[in-house]
């Protein structure tokens, strides 16, 4: 399995200034209460190796999360079904004021360390595997962006969006000659991506099953999400901005992520965890919130310098010990 350390990529928390995140944490924070009522909610057993032996971690927004005792992976239990989430998505002001403020906002960066970054990661892994790929789908697209430098690599015939995530969608789309299905459908795509997509879905392995689907025998799934196994969610745990409901209802260990791939008949081709700023997230936290930390990671913060902070961060994206991942999967026959 290959691993990249440095590479050009974020997390939303990562892109955003702080004040227009701090209200869409107010935001769906305040909604959620209506949306998610708790008769509503069901209990689940692990997403990720399905252990029923889980244990409390923490409330976020009134809601509890849960840790699986086998795998360690952190989530949301009991939970909204994937129509509550979608709902979520498209009617609250939460997303509406994602897309109106925060989306506009931050576009520039967005294209220069998100999506030109994701490209081109598509496009070399896709070309590694297929001499002349010819289908790539999208699934429950989020970043407008992303499409227009998808088309810009020139590299796929034909392009389809799955069951976009993106309120109002425009003619944009079909100028960059994407088509949208709505249903599952036998496209047997080459390449198909989902970015920030599996914190937020009701179940990992049933949308793993859906991408596989849509994918041709040894069609490649890329992904980026959370994991639990990251330094700073470690060390912030229930004090992190990082994992909230709906955004974050699945943030699954690395072992987790080896079981769940592996049983939806994935082969895991690369697993990076790049994230960048796992130090920093945890420096700020602390000088803002007077978060208590552990003797050691104190001392390593306050008596370092930058050097040292920055060979640690290089460190933890070595060890898959950062809390951005990345993943490629190849579909196996
Ligand atoms: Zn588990």
């Amino acid at each position: 399995m290959r691993q990249v350390v440095m590479f050009d990529d974020v997390r939303e928390l990562e892109l955003w200034p702080s004040k227009l995140f701090d209200k869409y944490l107010d935001l769906t924070k305040k909604e959620i209460k209506h949306f998610f009522t708790k008769d509503k909610l069901v209990d689940i057993s692990c997403p990720a190796c399905d252990s029923i032996d889980k244990k409390q971690a923490f409330q976020k927004f009134g809601l509890q999360y849960m840790e699986c005792k086998n795998c360690k992976t952190l989530f949301l239990s009991p939970r909204p079904n994937n129509d509550l989430i979608h709902k979520f998505y498209k009617e609250s002001e939460a997303a509406d004021f994602w897309y109106s403020e925060l989306y506009k906002t931050t576009i520039k960066k967005r294209t220069i360390h998100q999506s030109i970054p994701r490209a081109m990661w598509i496009a070399n892994i896709t070309e590694e595997f297929f001499q002349k790929p010819e289908i790539f789908v999208s699934i429950n697209t989020i970043s407008q962006s992303l499409l227009e430098e998808i088309s810009r690599l020139n590299l796929f015939k034909r392009k389809y969006l799955f069951d976009p995530y993106i309120k109002n969608i425009n003619t944009m789309f079909e100028k960059e000659g994407f088509k949208i299905l709505s249903k599952s459908s036998e496209i047997n795509a080459n390449a198909a991506s989902a970015f920030g997509v599996l914190d937020r879905v009701f179940s990992p392995k049933d949308f793993l099953k859906n991408a596989r689907s849509l994918l041709k025998d040894n069609g490649i799934l890329f992904i980026t999400t959370s994991t639990i196994s990251g330094f700073d969610l470690q060390v912030l745990w229930d004090k992190t901005k990082s994992i909230f409901p709906p955004d974050h209802i699945n943030v699954i260990s690395i072992e987790g992520f080896s079981y769940l791939f592996e049983k939806s008949g994935f082969e895991i081709i690369e697993l990076s965890t790049p994230g960048q700023l796992d130090v920093e997230l945890v420096k700020n936290a602390i000088k803002n919130n007077n978060i208590n930390i552990s003797r050691f990671i104190s001392y390593l913060l306050n008596n370092r310098d930058e050097n040292a902070h920055k060979s640690f961060q290089e460190f933890l994206q070595r060890f898959k010990l950062s809390s951005h991942v990345r993943i490629a999967a190849r579909k196996k026959e």
